[in-house]
């Protein structure tokens, strides 16, 4: 459904978008992770045909970002950043709008406008001005314009930024219900966003795509991934340095309590190398030296390492170069 290869945009000396590879398929719900200035409002903005690339190529849905742009908002649902939309309209005035734009009949935008309605929770306000409405509900009717011709592409420019927690669980529930039937790529830095709706994640930082797997696949690049943390009292003097001897472990680490007092507990965390599975050697020893274990887990690791890792390490510094300004100039946008 969306394809790019080697997509670049290049604003003078910044290069915004660096040469981007994607693929996505039907029933992705694709989380573009990046901090802020990665690339990620560009990368969206070339895809919906907004901004011209300044090299590479994106087709969504069969076509040509450059060539049919027409063709690609036909079948896109877009929420550009900030969902704007026209203040001193209604939604339900905003709506009718977009339909008119959309070329949908009288009778397809009623009905299209009574689903959005529901789908968005814009019921009570329809006939508000939209620059009365709360930030929350500005979102909304950003997100019933986006939905409106029931499009299988949608491209969503942090849908949930600014929201209030319970407007963000509505906003990951609706986005949620769609997944499967749809293609959805949604921008955020928000984890726990990647986490609750994400079927895949992919990190970009300084305009380079710098990992790609599903949630869980990128946890398992944390540094704390497979540790295991127990609790344990008895006799467990000695405890970490044989702990430190069973193979694939890279350290212990002491979170509380101490070795040395008699019949003393200590909360110890097992870090494996590279995410080695060490659990059950770690369960053996506990059991062999008779220890009363009240806590084991394993950890899975946080995205938040993670992201941190790739962002920080990954990504070159001072991606702004005279070369670039004197090759391209198309930072202007179309
Ligand atoms: P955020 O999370 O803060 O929204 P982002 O990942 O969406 O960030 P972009 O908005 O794509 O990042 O910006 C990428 C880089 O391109 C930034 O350095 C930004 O300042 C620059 N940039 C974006 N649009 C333009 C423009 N029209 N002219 C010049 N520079 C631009």
């Amino acid at each position: 459904m969306i394809e790019t290869s080697k997509l670049k945009k290049i604003f003078g000396p910044i290069r915004a978008v660096d040469g981007i590879d994607l693929k996505v398929e039907k029933g992705e719900v694709l989380g573009f992770l990046g901090p802020n200035g990665a690339g990620k409002s560009t990368t969206m903005k070339m895809l919906t045909g907004f901004l011209r690339p300044s090299g590479g190529k994106a087709r969504v849905g069969g076509h040509d970002v450059v060539a049919h742009p027409l063709d690609v908002q036909r079948v896109i649902g877009y929420l550009p950043e900030g969902a704007p939309a026209y203040p001193d309209m209604t939604p339900v005035g905003f709506l009718k709008f977009v339909a008119s734009v959309r070329g949908m009949s009288a009778a397809a935008t009623k009905s299209a406008i009574e689903r959005v309605e529901d789908l968005a929770q814009l019921r009570g306000v329809m006939r508000q001005p939209i620059e009365t409405l709360s930030k929350g509900y500005k979102r909304r009717v950003g997100l019933a314009q986006a939905l409106l011709h029931d499009p299988d592409i949608l491209i969503l420019d942090e849908p949930t930024d600014g929201l209030d927690p319970n407007q963000k669980h509505e906003v990951r529930e609706l986005i949620r219900s769609m997944a499967g039937r749809k293609c959805v790529i949604l921008s955020t830095h928000i984890l726990e966003e990647v986490e609750a709706v994400c079927t895949r994640a992919v990190v970009i930082a300084r305009g380079k795509l710098l990992a790609d797997g599903t949630p869980g696949d990128l946890r398992s690049r944390a540094p704390g991934h497979n540790a295991v943390r127990i609790r344990v009292s008895g006799a467990i003097d000695g405890l970490m340095e044989t702990l430190r001897s069973v193979q694939g472990v890279a350290d212990v680490e002491r979170l509380s309590g101490s070795e040395d007092a008699a019949g003393a507990t200590m909360v110890c965390r097992v870090r494996p190398i590279n995410g080695r599975q060490v659990a059950p050697e770690v369960g053996r020893v506990v059991r062999e030296r008779g220890l009363t274990l009240d806590e084991f887990t394993v950890e899975q690791g946080k995205l938040d390492e993670v992201f941190r890792d790739i962002t920080t390490t990954q990504a070159r510094p001072a991606d702004r170069t005279p070369a670039a300004a004197s090759s391209d100039t198309s930072g202007s946008e179309s």
